[in-house]
């Protein structure tokens, strides 16, 4: 076993001035067990806890850092920001950059905003969607996430079904009155909501590769009918990519799956680990926002100098050629090694990925929804987590969350996470 006793100690004090000793629910490993690692830094592929223990990171920073931690040529880019000023809570020259950048990479967006967190993106994203359908109805699916503002906390993945909350107290029924849940992969489910509530439902919103109920690819022709319904009830569609914006590829999923929804939400990679978030689309749509027009929404730090630059250097590294395949190999090979390790031990597994993001459920049978998310094995799952562990891989810490690569991942990364799940698909073999 790996010595954690300094990251101990410091959950114990961290417990008496944070809730759960975290500032972010999953943090506190309540759905695998055992404590927290406090880290101490992160180096490239790894992140080194305060007890001086390295491991390969597959989580980074929750799938925002895709060049790696502490890249050295991002560092001396938001360094050289820095000591320009924080925040001018005024226009500045690199905002522009980065937001040319995403509507080049996205074309679906025409205009769009920055803020501070994919939270807040989706919260306004949704914002404007009623004030341009004049309907005040919103579609999601069981299982997807889309941060903790209170209409969207209905069935929701990630941290809410790691701690098993269908919802969350202090969200008033009146809140998410109006939020519909379908069932993700199935057309039908979104069609019968829609015919149900003519005229009534602003914007369908999805995940469209979901990784917060564990990693779940869209099923052929999914989006597609999304577009399809969408455009035949009036009602927008909504591609909430704050994961997989620059993550599955350089498009995003809408440039995957070539796929166009009206209006997108991104985060994570464009902030390069600074908070950053940022929802745009149709012009049309998109000039409802103030000042342009009567759209409330605004920012203290929004498009502070620092976090753009973080943003930038990420997304200038990402022009690189070859990156992208460069990228999906790298992932696919992380998926084959575990693979490969389950199928040496006769353990079950469902691998999948799409970029730079994958997933695996410790299961015989594929899982397509949440009906078949939720069911997985979590004991099992805690097991092989706590085992892969303590062979130096950090995953995620909840079977309802995707694993991701960045460029610092090489094949030295690789022989570390393939010999700690040979040991670990043995530990849980059953
Ligand atoms: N939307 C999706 C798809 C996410 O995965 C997340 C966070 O994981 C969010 C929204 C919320 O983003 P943030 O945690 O930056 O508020």
């Amino acid at each position: 076993m790996r010595e954690t006793k300094t990251s101990r100690e410091l959950f114990a004090r961290a417990l008496q001035s944070l809730p759960g000793g975290v500032n972010s629910p999953v943090r506190a490993f309540g759905s695998v067990g055992g404590t927290p690692l406090f880290f101490e830094r992160g180096e490239g592929a790894y992140l080194v806890d305060v007890d001086g223990n390295r491991y390969v990171d597959h989580v980074l920073s929750w799938g925002a850092l895709i060049l790696g931690h502490a890249d050295a040529g991002a560092m001396d880019e938001i360094a050289e920001a820095l000591r320009r000023g924080t925040s001018f809570g005024a226009p500045c020259r690199d905002e522009i950059e980065l937001a040319e950048r995403i509507r080049t990479a996205m074309p679906s967006i025409e205009l769009l905003r920055m803020v501070n967190s994919g939270t807040e993106a989706v919260m306004s994203a949704l914002r404007v969607a009623r004030a341009h359908t004049g309907r005040s109805k919103i579609i999601k699916f069981q299982g997807c996430y889309h941060g903790h503002a209170d209409l969207m906390l209905v069935r929701a993945g990630s941290g809410v079904a790691t701690l098993g909350l269908p919802d969350s107290p202090g969200v008033p029924p009146a809140t998410v009155a109006d939020t519909l849940v379908a069932r993700y992969n199935d057309p039908e489910s979104v069609s019968s909501l829609l015919e149900a509530n003519p005229d009534q439902v602003a914007t369908v919103i999805v995940e469209p590769v979901a990784g917060n109920m564990g990693f779940i690819a869209p099923e052929d022709g999914f989006l597609s009918s999304l577009r399809d319904l969408t455009t035949q009830h009036g009602a927008l569609l909504l591609f909430d990519e704050v994961m997989t914006g620059f993550r599955v590829g350089p498009g995003g999923a809408q440039g995957l799956y070539g796929v166009t929804p009206d209006l997108t939400t991104i985060g994570k990679v464009i902030g390069g680990g600074l908070p950053v978030g940022a929802f745009g689309g149709r012009r049309d749509i998109m000039e409802r926002v103030a000042p342009l027009g009567p759209v409330y929404q605004a920012g203290t730090l929004s498009g502070n100098p620092l976090a753009m630059r973080a943003g930038l250097a990420t997304l200038r590294r990402l022009d690189a050629t070859g990156i992208w395949s460069d990228l999906e190999n790298r992932t696919r090979a992380v998926t084959t090694v575990l693979s490969e390790a389950a199928q040496h031990e006769g353990v079950p597994i469902q691998v999948a990925s799409a970029g730079a993001m994958f997933g695996f459920f410790l299961e015989e049978e594929p899982i397509l929804d949440w009906d078949g998310a939720k069911r997985v094995d979590r004991e099992r799952f805690a097991r092989f987590f706590h085992a892969m562990l303590d062979q130096g891989v950090y995953l995620a810490p909840s079977p309802f969350e995707a694993g991701f690569v960045s460029m610092a991942h090489g094949p030295q990364e690789l022989d570390v996470v393939a010999a700690a799940a040979a040991v670990a698909m043995g530990a849980i073999r059953t």
